[in-house]
This record gives C-alpha cells, sequence and structure tokens, in this order.
C-alpha cells in the first residue's frame, strides 16, 4: 500500500468553495492509486467561529487558575470539526473517506498542555480504516497522553502531526498544503517580489521557521529531517509543485543548495531590548541574571555580553515581569521595547567572506538602525526597531537578490 500524507492549513478548508480545491488534490492523489491520510487544521482563521483563535476566545480563566487541560480540550474541537465538514464533503463527492481524531490516530504525546511534545504515534487504527477507505481524514493539531488526556501540540502543530504521521505509516511524501505558493525567499506579506524555492535543506527551513518563517512548524521539519521523509509545502488553490524539503540531492552535480550565501531572510517582531552595565564581577552578575530570568520562565535570546556590558532580548510581552526582577537584584536595566529581530539564513554562507559586511551596508544604506548583530555558521541576526523591519526585510532581501 502506497500512503501518501497530505496537511491542509486553516485558510485552505474555510469555505466550501476552498475546500473544492483541497478535494481536487485528494482526487488527483487517488488516481495515482495512493491511499491518503488527510490531516486537517480548524476551520479558517479568527473571526471564523470555529478556528482556534475564535474557540480561545469563548474562555477565560480566573487569574491563577488557568487550566491548560480544559483548554486543550476545547481546542482540540477546532480540528475535529475540519476533519468532519471535510470527510463529509468527500462522501457526498464519492469518495470513500473516514473522519478520527487524533488520539484515534494514535498520537501519544507527553502531559505540557497546550505545548504537548509527540512521544510516540502508533497507526494501527489509520492502517486498519485504509483497508475499507481511501482516505482517513485526521484531526491536526491534537494528541493524547498516556492515561488518556487529549493535548494540543502548540501553534500550528498541525504540520507537526502530518510529519509525525507520514514517518510511523512509511508515507512516501508529506506535502503541506497552504495559502503561498512554497517557502519564499521571505514572508510575502512583507515582501512584494519573494519569490518560492525549488529546494531547500531541512536545516535551512528549520532555522528559517525557528526565526520566525511561520510557513511551517519547525518542529514538524525536525521530525522530518530525523525521519528522512520528504516534505513538499504547496499551494492548495494552484498544480505548481511548491518546495522541496529534502537533503537529497536530485543529481551529484546539483549546488544549488549549496551555491547561494543566503537562501532567506526571516523576522520576528514584539521583542524587547534589555541592556545592563556590568561591574568588574561581571561574570558573576551575568550568572545572577540568567539565573533569575530562568527561574521565572523568561526564555532570553540574542544574548550579547562583554566584560562591561550585557544585552539580550525577551519576548514583549513578559517585559515589566524581567524589569522587576532585574530591578530587585539591583540592576538599573536599559530597556527599548517594540524590537524586531532579522535574519538572514543560508547554509551556503559558511566560509564566504564579506556577507555580514553586505548586511550592515544594505542596512545602513536603507538608514535602518543596527541595535545589535550575532552570528553562526549558518546565520546572521541583526536587531532593529519594529518600525524599522520592513525596510530592513526588504533591504537585506535585495541585497542579495534574492528575488532572481
Ligand atoms: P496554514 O494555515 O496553511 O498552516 P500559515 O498561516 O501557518 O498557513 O502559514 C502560511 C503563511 O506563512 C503565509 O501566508 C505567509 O504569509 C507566511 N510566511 C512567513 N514567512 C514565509 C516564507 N518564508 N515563505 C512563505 N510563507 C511565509
Ligand atoms: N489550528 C491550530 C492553530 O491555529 C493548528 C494549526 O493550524 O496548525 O494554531
Ligand atoms: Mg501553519
Amino acid at each position: 500500500m502506497q500512503i501518501l500524507v497530505q496537511k491542509f492549513g486553516g485558510t485552505s478548508v474555510q469555505s466550501e468553495e476552498n475546500r473544492q480545491h483541497v478535494i481536487r488534490h485528494i482526487k488527483a492523489a487517488l488516481r495515482e492509486e495512493y491511499k491518503l491520510v488527510v490531516v486537517v487544521s480548524a476551520l479558517g482563521r479568527k473571526p471564523d467561529p470555529y478556528a482556534t483563535d475564535s474557540l480561545l476566545n469563548l474562555i477565560q480563566y480566573p487569574e491563577q487558575h488557568n487550566s491548560a487541560q480544559e483548554t486543550d480540550l476545547l481546542l482540540s474541537c477546532g480540528e475535529i470539526i475540519s476533519s468532519v465538514v471535510l470527510s463529509n464533503e468527500l462522501q457526498r463527492d464519492h469518495v470513500n473517506s473516514v473522519a478520527i481524531t487524533g488520539s484515534l490516530a494514535g498520537i501519544l504525546t507527553n502531559n505540557d498542555f497546550t505545548q504537548a511534545k509527540i512521544l510516540e504515534v502508533k497507526p494501527d487504527r489509520i492502517l486498519e480504516a485504509l483497508q475499507t477507505h481511501d482516505v482517513v481524514v485526521v484531526a491536526g493539531f491534537q494528541g493524547q497522553t498516556e492515561d488518556g488526556h487529549v493535548t494540543t501540540l502548540g501553534r500550528g502543530g498541525s504540520d507537526t502531526s502530518a510529519a509525525a504521521l507520514g514517518i510511523a505509516l512509511e508515507a512516501n511524501c508529506v506535502d503541506i498544503f497552504t495559502d503561498v505558493s512554497g517557502i519564499m525567499t521571505a514572508d510575502p506579506r512583507m515582501v512584494d517580489k519573494a519569490r518560492a524555492l525549488d529546494i531547500v535543506s531541512y536545516s535551512e527551513i528549520c532555522n528559517m521557521a525557528y526565526q520566525g518563517a511561520k510557513v511551517i512548524h519547525p518542529r514538524a521539519v525536525e521530525i522530518a529531517m530525523q525521519g528522512k521523509i520528504p516534505l513538499r509545502i504547496r499551494s492548495t488553490y494552484t498544480e505548481e509543485p511548491g518546495t522541496l524539503v529534502t537533503d537529497a540531492k536530485p543529481n551529484a552535480f546539483d549546488t544549488d543548495i549549496i551555491d547561494r550565501p543566503i537562501t532567506g531572510i526571516a523576522h520576528i517582531a514584539g521583542l524587547t531590548q534589555i541592556k545592563i552595565a556590568l561591574s568588574e564581577d561581571a561574570t558573576n552578575q551575568q550568572s545572577q541574571i540568567f539565573d533569575a530570568m530562568a527561574k521565572a520562565d523568561v526564555s532570553v535570546d540574542f544574548i550579547n555580553s562583554s566584560p562591561t556590558k550585557l544585552a539580550f532580548t525577551i519576548p514583549g510581552h513578559i517585559t515589566a515581569d524581567a524589569v522587576n526582577i532585574l530591578k530587585s537584584l539591583g540592576f538599573k536595566p536599559e530597556i527599548t521595547k517594540d524590537c524586531a529581530k532579522i535574519s538572514a539564513i543560508g547554509g551556503g554562507m559558511t566560509g564566504v567572506p564579506g556577507v555580514a559586511a553586505k548586511i550592515v551596508q544594505a542596512l545602513s544604506k536603507a538608514g535602518v538602525e543596527i541595535l545589535q548583530t550575532a552570528d553562526s555558521h549558518t546565520t546572521i541576526w541583526v536587531l532593529t526597531t519594529e518600525e524599522d523591519m520592513r525596510k530592513a526585510v526588504n533591504a537585506l532581501h535585495e541585497a542579495f537578490e534574492l528575488n532572481k
């Protein structure tokens, strides 16, 4: 039995009209003699009534009584509704289909409610259903703990369901259908000239996803990479092949993946930069600061340190808490709110001289103030103000001629 996993995101299943495109892709795969496991997200986006954010709006716990477990029970309904609606339309269209929950699909997770990690997939029920059906529609974004509680996998987690099922079912490929034509050189909402990439490596796209390119969940890429299953990111509305994510090169002379220093530009807004002056006992002070942040569950990023200064970023919504902690330790933090982290990512930048210089030149030419920089062998990060974010992303896209 040849199995293909297809995943359709929220906008793809939003309306009956959009779902006609979904059904077209399903029927095309059936004509190629595949058995299909179709993973769906909740229908549409807020204010659509069954979208994840709309469901979240239905509840508000009194302070200190937040129940992540109940929240997951509610959120899981969005994907269940979507799976039944699509399966019903498939049946009306004479496709032999059945809908099942993530739990029935055998997705076992830890009990980290709202951010659960998949521990194991036991696909027996899916395989059983595929004996009598051509299509099994699985509610994405959800699983079950060992003791039977419903969990969700973190926002955007239907991608993760699809990748994990693809591996457990030894599928030929996992197709992620969405509202753009593939993984693009930058978010097309930010850069008009962004272009879809034909092929990218797992590590490049994983990096882009962690740095804010929300076209695919980074965990889905990690799972696919570990299981060595190819992913394709493609548009629901066209027949274009989209972007292939793989480490396998089509032929030994294919240098597309390695020949470009920069593959794409990603961005994350909503950050606060914190700068702290350090005294003679800098090392001790730094460990005091990071210790206190870790204890308060504040995730710090973009750390630059010298014997006299420490700079880092935190998610903007926890600024007040972090500042209070630092002040209680006797520090006088300097705060810049509303910052954005711009990342230039490329597996091919290692050993290529002048990439950082080109970035700084392009940004200063565009009049972007650089608040902080850092680099690794595959990424260069720049912190700017949110106001400069669009200008910065476009300037880097242009400087590296990513539209060509
Ligand atoms: P879905 O609901 O199908 O999962 P998402 O909204 O999660 O869709 O992801 C698709 C969106 O990701 C696109 O509409 C696009 O604006 C955004 N995006 C951000 N960065 C990129 C990128 N580099 N390439 C493509 N899309 C991107
Ligand atoms: N519906 C969930 C979300 O909005 C999961 C997903 O779309 O992948 O985050
Ligand atoms: Mg998504």
